[in-house]
C-alpha cells in the first residue's frame, strides 16, 4: 500500500538527540531550542519566534497575545482544521465563519469585511496547501478596522507571497511541525511574533507566566509571576530532532517539489476527460508542495476514487468537515450558508506527498480511473 504520508528522517535525529541528553539539559530553551529561533529569525525575518508543543499550542498563545476575551469575535475561515478555530473559541471568542473562494479553499478577502462589527478583535487565516491568502487585501482592512491579523501557517512553511515568506506578514503567526507537514519533530509547532508590542509578553506566556526569560538574560535579578501562560515551550529533545529536519529543509522542499510537478504535468488529460479540477499551480515562490489535491465533480465521484486507489494500494485522503455545520459548534453558528467550504468539504481529495513518494507509482493507477 502506498501510504497517504511517511514521515522523513534526515539520518540525524537521533544523533541530535543523544548529544542534547549527553548535554544535561534536555527541559525546554536549551542549545537546540535558541539553534532553531535563530534559524527562523534569520531565515524566515520574524521578530521573534519561539518553539511550542504545536501548532496549536502556538495559536492558543496568538489568542492570549490578542487578549482574546469573552464575546470578542474573530473571523476564521470554515475550511480549516479544528485547532484554528478552537484555540480562540478556548478564550470566549464567538467564531465568525468565513467562505472560501470558488477555486481556491483560502478565506475569501472580499467578503471579510461585511463580517466586522464593533466586536472584531481578530482574523485568523490559513494559507491552504501553503498557498498564499490575499495579504495585500487582509492587511489594508485589518489596519482600516484596527484588528489583528493571525496566520495560521501551519501548511506554509517556506511559500512566499510578493517576496515575503508567509509568517512574516500578519502580527503574528502559527507553524505545525506535525509529522505530516512538510518538516517535522512529531508533534511541534513554533509561535512567529511580526508585531514588537507582543514579543515580551510572548516570552512569559510561554513559560507559564513567569519572567524567567529576563532573569535568564541578567536583565531581572529573581523571577516569578507575572501574567496568564502556560507550559508552551519543547523539550531539547524535540528542538534536537527538529534541527536535523532544518539542516535539511532545502533538500525536503526540492523533492516535495519535484514530486508536486510530476503530479501536475502528468494529470492534466485526465482530469479534463473526467471533469476533475487539480489544484491550481501558484507561482514558483508561492508553491511548497505541502500538498497536492484535486477536487472532484460530486461527492459521489471522491468516493469512487478513494474505492479505485484503495483497490489499487493507494490511500488518499480528504479532510475538513466545515467547522461552521461541526457538532460542536453550529449551534452557534448564525445561518450563513458557506457554499464554497461545503464543495471543499464534499469533494476535495489529497493524493499522497512525502519525501520518498514515487509519484509515478500513483499516477498510474489514478489515470486507470474513469468515472
Ligand atoms: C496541522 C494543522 C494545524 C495543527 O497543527 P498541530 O501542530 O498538530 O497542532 C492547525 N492548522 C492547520 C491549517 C493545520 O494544517
Amino acid at each position: 500500500m502506498i501510504p497517504f504520508n511517511k514521515p522523513y528522517l534526515t539520518g540525524k535525529e537521533t544523533q541530535y538527540i543523544e548529544d542534547a541528553v549527553k548535554r544535561g539539559k534536555i527541559s525546554g530553551n536549551g542549545d537546540y531550542t535558541k539553534k532553531c529561533h535563530d534559524y527562523f529569525e534569520t531565515t524566515f525575518s520574524f521578530k521573534k519566534a519561539l518553539l511550542t508543543t504545536s501548532c496549536t499550542d502556538a495559536l492558543e498563545m496568538c489568542a492570549i497575545l490578542a487578549n482574546i476575551e469573552q464575546d470578542d469575535e474573530v473571523i476564521i475561515p470554515s475550511f480549516t482544521f479544528v485547532s484554528t478555530a478552537l484555540a480562540f473559541v478556548r478564550q470566549g471568542a464567538k467564531i465568525v465563519f468565513a467562505d472560501s473562494y470558488k477555486d481556491n479553499p483560502n478565506i475569501d478577502a472580499d467578503k471579510i469585511e461585511a463580517l466586522i462589527t464593533s466586536n472584531t478583535k481578530a482574523i485568523v487565516i490559513v494559507h491552504y496547501a501553503g498557498v498564499p491568502c490575499d495579504m495585500d487585501v487582509i492587511m489594508n482592512i485589518a489596519d482600516k478596522h484596527n484588528i489583528l491579523v493571525i496566520e495560521d501557517a501551519a501548511q506554509a512553511i517556506c511559500s512566499k507571497y510578493k517576496g515575503k515568506y508567509l509568517g512574516s506578514i500578519g502580527h503574528m503567526a502559527a507553524f505545525s511541525f506535525h509529522e505530516t507537514k512538510n518538516i517535522i519533530s512529531g508533534e511541534g509547532g513554533l509561535l512567529a511574533i511580526n508585531d514588537e508590542r507582543f514579543i515580551n509578553r510572548s516570552e512569559i506566556i510561554w513559560e507559564k507566566g513567569t519572567n524567567r526569560a529576563e532573569f535568564f538574560r541578567g536583565e531581572v535579578n529573581k523571577y516569578g509571576w507575572v501574567d496568564t501562560g502556560s507550559s508552551f515551550l519543547p523539550s531539547e529533545i524535540i528542538a534536537a530532532f527538529l534541527w536535523a529536519q532544518i539542516e535539511n529543509i532545502k533538500d525536503i522542499q526540492n523533492e516535495r517539489l519535484k514530486h508536486w510537478h510530476y503530479y501536475h504535468s502528468n494529470l492534466q488529460e485526465w482530469a479534463n476527460k473526467n471533469n476533475i479540477q487539480l489544484m491550481p499551480k501558484p507561482i514558483t515562490e508561492s508553491n511548497n508542495a505541502h500538498m497536492f489535491y484535486l477536487v472532484c465533480e460530486s461527492e459521489n465521484q471522491r468516493t469512487s476514487l478513494i474505492k479505485h486507489l484503495k483497490n489499487n494500494q493507494v490511500l488518499a485522503v480528504f479532510h475538513y468537515l466545515s467547522l461552521h455545520a461541526s457538532d460542536y459548534y453550529k449551534e452557534n453558528h448564525d445561518n450563513r450558508k458557506l457554499p464554497n467550504s461545503d464543495k471543499f468539504t464534499d469533494r476535495l481529495l489529497r493524493m499522497p506527498m512525502f519525501y520518498e513518494l514515487k509519484p509515478e507509482n500513483v499516477v498510474h493507477q489514478l489515470i486507470t480511473f474513469n468515472g
